[in-house]
Parts: structure tokens; C-alpha cells; sequence
């Protein structure tokens, strides 16, 4: 899976990651739902592990163009966990409360306990994704917050918490494709918004920035993946794959207990 890890300090161009990819795993399409079927009971077993310790929290960065499936990763690579232990917090267009803060107060109010996994659906990364697309701050407020950005992730890491970040990797035609769709299928119109398409405009601006992102805050404390993202399937098996990876390398164990469970008799 380190094939999809970016290395920290290397210089990422998109268009060298190929958004097609599948080369980790050789499956059909039913036995890509099988395979993730058993990985959400992997998962399912870890989160309740990570949640009886209460010593680790596991917080998910889910970034990527409009369309890319952040709300798909959420929706089927955490199918069947317990949901009193995983949290979701979407960002959207800051609030006047929120802007009349630090742009990171409202994202640290939202990350995980110990015991806790949380999934953010966009991020402090929107704080030089649209942000410096649209030019809301000047060009020197929003230089300087990957260096902020980067170590505001590891004092978090420092803290106990293992952080993951995925971008969600699809090109152009692709999002044609999903966009498209929300058009043609009925049940789909509710999920397309005109502003969509402006956004779509911007595609190159929005993959330099994400370039420059993926460059300067991959770091040891909390890296960035790259996840091949036009075929559904392996963007979820791969996203999945990661995160049991991820918390089986946390060694966790049950408590001790200061008891003896055979000598006791329930009367
Ligand atoms: P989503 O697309 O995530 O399903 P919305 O359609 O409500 O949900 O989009 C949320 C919007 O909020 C996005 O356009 C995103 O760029 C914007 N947004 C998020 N964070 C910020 C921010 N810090 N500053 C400006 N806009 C932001």
C-alpha cells in the first residue's frame, strides 16, 4: 500500500497518479463486495478494541474534487461499525462564529477522544484549497498554514492520536461522468448543485492547489495517500485495507483484570 503513500517532502504532479489504478487488488466486481464485506469486519472487531482500550483515537482526513465520494467511502467502508464510536464532522462554508476565530479553532473542537474515530469530510485543508482558489485571504495568510497545518497534526500525533489522510483521486472525465448522472437519474437530482459547475471551471487551479497540499503536509505524524478513486470499488477495498493496516499495527489489548472470572459465583 506504500505505493500510494506520498513520501514526505516529495514534489507530487497528479498527473503521474493514475486515477484508474488497480494494481493491488485483481478482483471482479463481486468479489471486490465480498472482500470489503470481510474488511468491515475487521474493521468493526478494531474499532471496538480501539474503544475498550480508550488509549488511541484515530482521526481520517477525507479530501478530494466534488464527486470524488467522500460521502461514499463513509457511506461503505464503515458499514456495520459500531456508530457510538465513530464520529463524523463535515466542514462547509465557515459560519460567522467560525470566521471570527482561527481558522483551525473549529476544527479542533471536532477531533477524536481517546476511544474515538473520527472522520472529517473536508478539513483545515479547505484553508488553502477554496480558500486560496476563491482568493477569500491574501496570498501570504494562506502560505503560511501548511507549516501551521503540519504542526498542528502533530501535536495531535504527539497527543495520541493517529491521523490518515486520503485524497480521493479522479479526473475530469470522471467527475463529466458523476455529475451527469446526477442529471439523468431522478433519485440522483437532489445531489447536483449548479455551483458544481463553476467549481468544475477551476478543475486546474483546484489540482495545484491539491498538488501543493499533497507536497507540503505529507508528513510521519500524519501522511497523505493518494487513492485511485474512478473505480469506487478500489478506492473503498484500498481505503478499508489501510485502516486495518493502521489500527492492527496499534498492538492493542484488552485490560488487565485484577480478578479471577473462574473463582467468582454469581448468586
Ligand atoms: P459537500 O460538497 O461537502 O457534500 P456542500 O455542498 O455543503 O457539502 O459543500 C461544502 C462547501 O463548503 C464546499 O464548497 C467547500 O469548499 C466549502 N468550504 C468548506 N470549508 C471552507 C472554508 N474554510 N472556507 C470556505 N469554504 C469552505
Amino acid at each position: 500500500m506504500d505505493r500510494y503513500l506520498v513520501k514526505p517532502g516529495k514534489k507530487i504532479k497528479l498527473d503521474e497518479w493514475d486515477p484508474n489504478d488497480k494494481s493491488l487488488f485483481d478482483l471482479e466486481k463481486d468479489e471486490a463486495e465480498d472482500a470489503l464485506i470481510k474488511l468491515n469486519n475487521k474493521l468493526e472487531k478494531l474499532q471496538e478494541m480501539l474503544y475498550i482500550e480508550q488509549k488511541h483515537s484515530l482521526l481520517i482526513i477525507l479530501q478530494g474534487m466534488d464527486t470524488s465520494g467522500k460521502d461514499g467511502v463513509i457511506r461503505h467502508v464503515f458499514d456495520g461499525v459500531n456508530p457510538q464510536g465513530v464520529r463524523v464532522a463535515s466542514f462547509k462554508v465557515p459560519t460567522a462564529e467560525e470566521l471570527a476565530h482561527d481558522y483551525l479553532w473549529r476544527i479542533h473542537k471536532q477531533t477524536p477522544r481517546k476511544g474515538e474515530i473520527v472522520i472529517f469530510n473536508r478539513s483545515q485543508y479547505e484553508d488553502v484549497l477554496v480558500v486560496r482558489v476563491h482568493s477569500l485571504v491574501p496570498e501570504d495568510v494562506w502560505k503560511k498554514r501548511y507549516e501551521q497545518i503540519n504542526a498542528f497534526e502533530k501535536t495531535l500525533a504527539e497527543s495520541g492520536t493517529t491521523i490518515l489522510k486520503f485524497y480521493l483521486h479522479i479526473d475530469k472525465d470522471e467527475q463529466k461522468d458523476r455529475l451527469q448522472a446526477r442529471l439523468d437519474e431522478p433519485d440522483k437530482n437532489w445531489k447536483f448543485n449548479p455551483g458544481d459547475l463553476e467549481e468544475r471551471k477551476l478543475w486546474p487551479e483546484y489540482q495545484k492547489a491539491y498538488e501543493d497540499v499533497l507536497s507540503k503536509t505529507s508528513t510521519e505524524a500524519a501522511p497523505w495517500y493518494v487513492i485511485p478513486a474512478n473505480r469506487k470499488w478500489y478506492r473503498n477495498l484500498l481505503i478499508g485495507e489501510i485502516l486495518v493496516e493502521t489500527l492492527k499495527n496499534l498492538d492493542m489489548q484488552l485490560p488487565e483484570i485484577d480478578f479471577n472470572p473462574k473463582e467468582i459465583v454469581i448468586e
